[in-house]
């Protein structure tokens, strides 16, 4: 289905990117990793879920917080693919904290990883997208991006701003073949999510299976993680063609989070 096009994950070397990342791979299309840590086995992953349409991977080590590594990003994928046909914006990181506590290095980190990346990255793919008259932006956002947690202000503020990107991108791009949307989790068993796991076991002094319990019943109706599989099949939808008048939308797979 995706054959011949090229899709750019951020933060991809693990988690809900990688997942997406593998899911479009499996699709057919090149893939574009980005995120820090050991990125071969991610790499090899993607390359594995597109063997059968021998698709193309490769690796960009952008740090999503600097604009100039976006731009030389960008630069690279247009000349080792042509374009990005699709573009997720996924990078992402949490802290935790009351605002009146909160570091604010630590506010100027979330706010340009979570939300100025995918600014950077859109205005930068858009031209080549508007040219080929097809093009799929999907911004990984959160059930944060439509109703908030305590200490978690920076997070739900970029989350909530990147659902408001996505809406301003959907309407300006209204008449094209370019679509944007946004797909926001609830819990989903990643190493971001395992930190805070780990960090409520702790004070707690309870074990991880209770600490996992307790995460899931104070906010998960369904008492179940989303997968990154889960999440990776709804991208692809997006990119289908039934998705071609789907503009704007964010799209929670929270377990019913959303409908409290
Ligand atoms: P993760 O920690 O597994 O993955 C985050 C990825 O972002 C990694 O590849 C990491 O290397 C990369 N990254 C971090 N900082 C970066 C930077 N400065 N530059 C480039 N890459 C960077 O986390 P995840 O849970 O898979 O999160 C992915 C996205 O999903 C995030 O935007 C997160 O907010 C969102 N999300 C996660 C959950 C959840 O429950 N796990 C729920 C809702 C939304």
């Amino acid at each position: 289905m995706l054959s011949g096009k090229t899709a750019l994950v951020t933060g991809s070397t693990s988690g809900i990117g990688l997942g997406i990342a593998q899911a479009l791979a499996a699709q057919g299309a090149n893939v574009l990793l980005n995120g820090f840590g050991d990125y071969q086995p991610a790499l090899e992953a993607v390359r594995q879920a597109g063997q059968p349409h021998a698709v193309q991977a490769d690796y960009h080590g952008a740090d999503m917080s600097k604009p100039a590594e976006i731009e030389a990003m960008m630069a690279f994928a247009a000349q080792r693919f042509g374009q990005v046909d699709i573009l997720v914006n996924n990078a992402g990181i949490q802290h935790v904290a009351n605002v009146e506590d909160f570091p604010p290095e630590k506010w100027d980190a979330i706010l340009a990883i979570n939300l100025s990346s995918a600014f950077h990255t859109t205005r930068l793919a858009l031209p080549a997208m508007r040219a080929a008259n097809w093009g799929r932006i999907i911004n990984v956002a959160s059930v944060h991006g439509l109703v908030a947690s305590a200490q978690k202000a920076a997070y739900v503020a970029a989350k909530h701003g990147i659902v408001g990107l996505t809406k301003v991108t959907a309407l300006e791009t209204a008449t094209t073949g370019v679509t944007c949307n946004a797909i926001c989790p609830g819990w989903v068993l990643t190493p971001l999510v395992q930190k805070q796991v780990d960090a409520k076991a702790a004070a707690q002094g309870i074990s991880n299976q209770e600490a996992t319990a307790q995460l899931l019943g104070e906010k998960e109706p369904s008492l179940q993680f989303t997968t990154p599989e889960e999440l990776g099949a709804l991208a692809v939808f997006f990119c289908s063609a039934a998705g071609n008048n789907v503009r704007g939308v964010a799209w929670n797979m929270d377990g019913g989070w959303a409908a409290q």
